[in-house]
């Protein structure tokens, strides 16, 4: 236990991790057999199984398009925080799949610059609608901060998946896109959540609105004793319930796409996206990622990306070497600084120190 007052930053170094992905004791709910392999390893897909998948959702997926081209407003809204990630996916639905898209950016206030810069250039390139939706900063940090500083808004175990900060923010960003989706008649979203981060099973959804009502509740209830009825315009309404034809197609297309991140890169630098600098290495436009990540590490001793990772790694989609590298990267303190200091709270990390 380190001493009262000051508090230790875990990194996963030390800590006994999966021999087969990079999961360490300290993650909800692990248990390893006598080769060291994590009970989660043993409960996933064989990869042929997961090859299988793949394809039956694949073609799933240009069913759907084919189904849905041409009839509403738009055909599809792709979430686009402005990183390598959705920016491929949007390219993708916009060149190969010659999709309509509305590219919705939920703008949480700590959006890196160069983000921004990408994503006029390429909305422009691209020749895409692009509906940026600012938050009021005031809600956001009552939001971040509490969410910061205690474990209690969510479930312990929602810290096997996120940090608690990206949980509020996620459900803020996928709240408010559903509720534009149901109102502008749009019958697919697709969202560049990494093959890690969504299970192949989750990859496509038709939702409706009991589930919804339930999903949106988890997510809003405790953002709501935070700030009360501001977080109201980021859910739905009883009107948008009322119209179950307009609940849009859930999809995540890595799920069943291929996922190399060098090839990702190579794509999106060939539409003028330049990386930016000021991000962490989990994250190519979101400077707050770095705070969460540090929070995260503090409140759970492991990295909020673990589990996202080790799922790309049992994938065959990443070497555990590379996935061991990406999770001992720790967060820039300058980044983390500039966090905390926009949220107006103390600093946590001396300048000069990594
Ligand atoms: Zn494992």
């Amino acid at each position: 236990m380190p001493p009262a007052g000051k508090k230790e930053v875990v990194t996963t170094t030390e800590q006994r991790l999966c021999t087969r992905c990079v999961l360490p004791e300290t993650f909800p709910g692990i248990k390893f057999d006598a080769d060291g392999v994590c009970n989660y390893c043993h409960r996933a897909l064989t990869e042929e199984k997961a090859a299988a998948h793949r394809e039956s959702a694949r073609l799933k997926f240009e069913q759907i398009l084919n189904d849905v081209r041409g009839k509403g407003t738009y055909d599809v809204l792709v979430g686009w925080s402005g990183g390598k990630d959705s920016t491929y996916i949007l390219a993708r639905m916009v060149k190969e799949f010659n999709c309509r898209v509305l590219a919705f950016t939920f703008d949480n206030g700590f959006v890196s610059k160069q983000a921004f810069r990408n994503m006029e250039h390429i909305s422009d390139t691209l020749g895409v609608d692009h509906l940026i939706y600012k938050a009021r900063l005031d809600v956001l940090k009552t939001v971040f901060n509490a969410s910061a500083v205690g474990d209690e808004l969510y479930p312990k175990s929602a810290l096997g998946r996120a940090s608690n900060i990206c949980t509020s923010c996620m459900g803020l960003a996928k709240g408010i896109a559903l509720r534009v989706c149901i109102e502008k008649n749009i019958p697919v979203t697709a969202f560049g959540w990494t093959p890690g981060q969504v299970p192949l099973a989750a990859g496509i959804f038709k939702s409706n609105p009991a589930m919804i009502r339930k999903m949106q509740e988890l997510s809003a209830a405790p953002l709501r004793r935070l700030v009360g009825d501001a977080v109201r315009p980021y859910f739905l309404e009883e009107e948008h319930y009322e119209r179950p034809e307009r609940f849009p197609y859930n999809i995540a297309p890595f799920a069943f796409m291929e996922y190399d991140e060098e090839s990702i890169y190579d794509y999106v630098a060939s539409l003028g996206w330049v990386r930016p600098k000021d991000t962490d290495a989990n994250s190519t436009n979101c400077l707050l990622n770095s705070y969460g990540i540090h929070v995260h590490l503090e409140q759970s001793g492991f990295h909020p990306y673990v589990a996202e990772l080790a799922g790309m790694v049992r994938e065959g989609r990443m070497t555990r070497d590379e996935a061991l590298a990406r999770i001992h990267l720790m967060p820039n303190p300058n980044v983390v600084n500039f966090v905390t200091d926009r949220l107006g709270v103390p600093s946590i990390i001396p300048a000069g120190q990594s």
